[in-house]
């Protein structure tokens, strides 16, 4: 079973089954409130994923719920009754496995500032540049 955390570890969590869709949010929400530039959700019903350890919650929009941990500010999950009732997103990057659920669409591409369109064509290395 799927499992990962925060990074301080105080908060656990493992997930079954597999997610109704795993998606990259490029919306400023998302960007401003993980201060990175695009954050990957896997999303589950409520009941699939066990949450061990207390997470803090914050109000980012007017349905919109972001837990994160208190100790360390990782992100973790993302709720809204209104958008996904009864359901949860989990932030990917926090599974041990960050495989296991394959982002497979990039979604909010319209909040992207304008030199987002072309970091496919940056330069790549395994760690920094010799
Ligand atoms: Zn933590
Ligand atoms: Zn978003």
């Amino acid at each position: 079973m799927p499992s990962g955390g925060c990074h301080c570890g105080a908060v656990r969590y493992t997930v079954e089954g597999a997610p109704a869709h795993a998606a990259l949010c490029h919306c400023r929400d998302c960007t401003r409130c993980s201060g990175a530039q695009m954050v990957g959700w896997a999303l589950f019903p409520r009941d699939a994923v066990t949450i061990v350890g207390e997470t803090k919650e914050y109000r980012s929009s007017e349905d919109g719920r972001r837990q994160f941990c208190g100790t360390c500010g990782t992100g973790l999950f993302y709720t809204s009754e209104a958008a996904f009732p009864g359901q949860i997103d989990i932030q990917i990057a926090t599974l041990d496995d960050p495989d296991a659920f394959p982002a497979t669409v990039h979604i909010q591409i319209a909040d992207d500032p304008a030199w987002m369109k072309s970091t496919g064509d940056l330069p790549r290395f395994e760690r920094y540049p010799g």
